[in-house]
């Protein structure tokens, strides 16, 4: 146990909410949960099924119908062709995760992951005794890798090779070309990709592309999805995974020896999610964007942060080096001084100190306030430095 890691998201959260409780005013800019409701045709439809009696234990593997429209999603949004045996529901898309790492990894085993990137990933890399090979992201670059950088870090003891794209917590998204090359030096190596994809309804400029639609990959990779941030679904916890059957039958075995069943009802509504209409994903992109604008012109004004404009998912990810203070002493004082709840850019690996990760899953309101507050914030400090 002194191996796993946790996250700091939920840690912060409660720090933040101590502090509500003795009267004072916090806006939430550190949890990664989108703040809509649950589209109301989801809700109705897990309203039903409770209704209707599915309130029973179902099979380990997931709902049989939910697992055939999951594997139409992924066909077509890839460009791919699996079928159900791949697929594998569980109670988020952390467990995929956790199953998927804990059934492919032993000490020994190299695993080459982003930095900095969803403390998760280190986490277990650590708690299975693998050796953990970190990538540095690169804020030049929309917080992608170097190619050549990634190239030297493979070796024979490779056995994973965790992509996230849109990214936690940079927002970044690794270019199609770069994942077509990665594509390149994977496909004879004897790997196994674990691609995040949460975030691939949550894109701004261009097109989610997976690495398992590139020739030879699709029996190496471990696509991870979910219903959590796509259907504002977080609280009902309903991910996915789509893998190769040898890999499915291990997540199936560690299943039953776990969950026994992702919630049958919480599965119906996941079949809602998928196959009815999906304005409320696009109105809630729409809503995110003006969002992401509005934070990045923002934080660009305070003296001491250069925010990038990140590509997906909810977060800006500015380097706030030019403060002068460490990240984690910026993040405490920003929470208790300017009732700003955020992130520390180190939580999320080395290469994430100098940076501190707010999420803009809050209104444009409270982010406009949150940015005023962070201002006034950098003059007492600025103040304090120059005297
Ligand atoms: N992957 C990434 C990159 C995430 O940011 C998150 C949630 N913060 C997850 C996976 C896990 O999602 P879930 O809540 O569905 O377990």
């Amino acid at each position: 146990m002194t191996r796993i890691g946790i996250e700091s998201a939920f840690e912060v959260l409660v720090k933040a909410r101590a502090l509500e409780k003795q009267g004072r005013s916090v806006i939430h800019l550190e949890i990664g949960e989108p703040d809509f409701p649950t589209p109301a045709n989801v809700v109705e439809a897990g309203q039903r099924a409770l209704g209707q009696g599915w309130t029973k234990y179902g099979p380990t593997q997931g709902d049989p119908e939910l697992r055939e429209v999951i594997a139409a999603y992924i066909s077509r949004t890839r460009g791919i062709q699996v079928g159900p045996e791949r697929v594998c529901v569980v109670p988020g898309g952390k467990p995929i995760m956790f199953f998927t790492m804990m059934a492919l990894l032993e000490p020994g085993d190299e695993v080459v992951y982003p930095n900095p990137g969803f403390p998760i990933y280190e986490s277990m890399i650590n708690f299975l005794g693998a050796t953990p090979v970190p990538i540095p992201l690169i804020e030049e670059r929309g917080f992608s890798f170097d190619l050549n950088t990634f190239e030297a870090r493979l070796s024979d003891r490779t056995k994973m090779v965790i992509l996230v794209s849109p990214a936690n917590p940079t927002g970044g998204l690794v270019p199609a070309e770069d994942i077509r090359r990665l594509a390149e030096l994977l496909r004879h190596r004897d790997v196994i990709v674990l691609s995040d994809e949460i975030y691939s309804r949550i894109i701004y400029d261009g097109d989610p592309v997976s690495i398992a639609s590139f020739e030879g990959m699709l029996d190496k990779t471990i696509i991870l999805d979910g219903f959590s941030k796509t259907y504002s679904m977080t609280g009902w916890r309903l991910g996915y995974g789509v893998m190769p059957t040898w890999i499915a039958e291990a997540v199936v075995k560690l299943m039953v020896n776990s969950n026994s069943c992702t919630a049958s009802a919480t599965q119906r509504a996941g079949i809602e999610a998928l196959t009815g209409p999906q304005d409320a994903v696009t109105a809630m992109v729409a809503e995110f964007r003006l969002r992401r604008d509005a934070i990045v012109h923002g934080l660009n004004q305070i003296p001491g942060f250069r925010c990038a404009l990140p590509a997906g998912a909810f977060y800006a990810f500015p380097n706030v080096s030019g403060t002068g203070m460490p990240s984690k002493e910026l993040a405490d004082l920003l929470l208790y001084e300017a009732g700003v709840a955020c992130l520390n850019g180190g939580a999320f690996g080395a290469h994430g100190e100098g940076y501190i990760r707010f999420s803009y899953a809050n209104s444009l309101a409270n982010i406009q306030e949150a940015l005023s507050r962070i201002q006034k914030a950098s003059e007492r400090w600025a103040r304090s430095v120059s005297s």
